[in-house]
């Protein structure tokens, strides 16, 4: 190493290198003994620019501290007071390797300079205790909103992965707050009210800090708080900003929900577990009986699964890896097979096959459904060219199902009509069940679809009728031919009460003109008391579950089965 410097190299110092590097950051270090309270100042360069705090005459570690203490803010003086006293000093140091102090200076032309002084003992014997003080104006400048002037997240997650390392025994909690429809706020009021908005909330929070109990802007109308062992519980946080903002002069009601992470997993990071309470409080989101939701082992696992899932979608839908299965449908009364419901199913390289319930909600969520929807419907309708060509005497009826994205999607009945048409399949091959989501969604647009579909020939079914509080309305305003009843929103016992309501909605529907499917029949019971009540068509696994395409293609060619 020596031996390839330069000659200008030759007479570098390295101390002095290193001394300069150190006095960037430190202003220095000494020893205080902590049997005397008496200040060690170790070699000059070394307590460095700490010499103007230590008084040559008088090297009482309290008295010099308190020195300090008047180049304070008044009302923090005590409570920094508290912090460096040598006793907590030392108790502190029981149950970690450091111990560390931030001090906030307002210097002579009013400007803010953070220092942080920090305490580790210098051997075993504990009786000596190495001080060092650093200049963290840079650093703290940059962890700190300015907005609020609470940390900002960099701040917030160094601080916590500090408190954890510090303290690899203790439990804690971390709390994240969003503030309920701050968008509305921003968009009546304007960004200045908004911004005003915010500082109040970061105000509230800060009156709330205490010890290592702190708080942090994360970013839009996100905060967050760290609550170490021994903080209030979340009800207590809760309440208060309630009380805080009950009164606040604005027409839009300030309140909050908030997400918890209290696992304390080991190896998680700050960001995840900031993550995680994301995650309960996205699930707390518009819930009107609970402000707070605690964060559940998995919840994670399941996000990231799903994205997985979604990720897939593409490759998916090219591997041909979505499939149609059949359910079939039947007229108890004849035992003739009249058609089949066509439901998805994933045959996913990796994962096995999944049921539409694992799947079908995600890609709804995301706006992916249509292209599936569009996918099955192609697929089944080449089935059923197959299967006529094969069976030219044999009935061939298939409904598919809809999702809201995809009826709603400007181009849908022409997308249908070609499907149909490149297929080569008589329209009334092919029906469309659409649930009362997608009326619940745009109810006017939902009308004109439905109206286009019927003129051109397409046989509309309404499915679940029943099972959510606007079928009554759906089926006022939406012409369709077929009502779908389905069992399960009777589950249960075949009450005296649930025969009068089936009863009825299967009269109800005959002076409506349309023919209904009772879908989800599972026992012999149910199917009697249908047909008793006038309903001939039925769906379920008492006949059959949905099968794969080779399984109903075999009950179409065999006699019909199902008495
Ligand atoms: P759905 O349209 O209400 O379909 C009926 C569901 O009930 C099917 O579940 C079927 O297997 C199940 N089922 C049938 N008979 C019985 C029974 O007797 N008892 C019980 N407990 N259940 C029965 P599956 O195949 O898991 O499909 C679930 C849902 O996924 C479907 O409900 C439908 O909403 C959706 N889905 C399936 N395929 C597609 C698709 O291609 N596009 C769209 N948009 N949604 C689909
Ligand atoms: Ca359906
Ligand atoms: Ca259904």
């Amino acid at each position: 190493m020596v031996n390839s410097r330069t000659k200008a190299a030759q007479r570098v110092d390295e101390s002095k290198v290193l001394k300069r590097l150190l006095l960037d950051h430190f202003d220095g270090a000494v020893l205080v003994d902590l049997d005397t309270d008496e200040i060690i100042p170790i070699y000059d360069s070394c307590t460095g620019r700490m010499v103007p705090y230590i008084d040559s005459l008088n090297t009482s570690y309290s008295y010099n501290m308190g020195r300090v203490m008047q180049n304070l803010e008044k009302k923090v003086q005590s409570s920094v007071r508290d912090k460096v006293a040598l006793d907590v000093v030392r108790n502190s140091l029981d149950t970690q390797k450091t111990y560390s102090v931030r001090i906030h200076f307002i210097d002579d032309e009013s400007s803010s300079l953070y220092k942080k002084l920090c305490y580790e003992y210098y051997d075993d014997q504990k009786d000596l205790v190495i001080l060092t003080c650093e200049d963290i104006s840079e650093t703290v400048a940059s962890e700190t909103d300015p907005l609020t002037d609470l940390y900002n997240s960099a701040g917030f997650h160094r601080r916590v992965m500090e408190w954890i390392e510090n303290n690899p025994e203790k439990k804690f909690r971390i709390q994240r707050y969003d503030i309920d429809h701050f968008r509305n706020i921003n968009g009546v009021y304007g960004y200045s009210v908004g911004n005003r908005v915010l500082r109040d909330f970061g105000r509230f929070m800060k009156m709330y800090n205490s010890g290592d109990c702190f708080a942090a802007h994360l970013n839009a109308d996100h905060f967050a708080r760290f609550c170490p062992e021994g903080s209030p519980p979340p009800e207590y946080y809760s309440e208060a900003c309630h009380e805080a903002f009950k009164s606040y002069e604005l027409s839009i009601p300030l309140t909050i929900h908030m997400g918890i992470y209290d696992l304390c997993e080991p190896g998680c990071d700050s960001f995840d577990m900031s993550y995680k309470a994301l995650l309960a409080l996205q699930s707390a989101k518009g819930k009107h009986d609970r402000s707070f939701v605690y964060y559940q082992k998995g919840t994670m696992e399941a996000e990231i699964e799903q994205q997985e899932l979604l990720n897939d979608v593409d490759r998916a839908i090219r591997d041909d890896e979505f499939e149609v299965w059949f359910q079939p449908q039947i007229n108890y009364r004849t035992g003739e097979l009249l058609g089949a419901e066509a439901l998805t199913r994933w045959r996913h390289s990796q994962k096995g096959l999944l049921s539409p319930v694992s799947f079908i909600p995600i890609l709804e969520n995301s706006n992916r459904i249509g292209e599936i929807d569009k996918h099955i419907i192609e697929k089944a309708c080449r089935y059923i060219r197959k299967w006529m060509d094969m069976m030219p005497d044999r009935p061939i009826i298939v409904s598919g199902n809809l999702s809201r994205s995809y009826v709603h999607n400007p181009d849908f009945v022409q997308n249908l009509r070609n499907i149909v048409e490149c297929n080569d399949v008589p329209i009334g091959n092919i029906r469309f069940e659409i649930t009362e989501s997608a009326y619940m969604d745009r109810p006017e647009q939902l009308i004109e679809v439905v109206k286009e579909m019927r003129s051109e020939g397409f046989v509309i079914e309404m499915d679940d009728f029943g099972s959510a509080y606007s079928s009554l309305n759906m089926l006022k305003d939406i012409e369709i031919d077929i009502l779908k009843l389905d069992m399960k929103f009777l589950a249960g016992e075949n009450t005296r009460r649930s025969e009068i309501i089936i009863s009825s909605v299967i009269r109800m529907a005959k002076e409506l003109g349309l023919k209904v499917i009772a879908e989800g029949v599972e026992t012999r019971q149910q199917a009697d008391m249908l047909l008793d009540f006038g309903c001939e068509i039925m769906q379920g696994y008492y006949f059959s579950k949905p099968v794969p395409a080779d399984e109903y293609e075999k009950l179409l060619q065999s006699p019909p089965i199902f008495k």
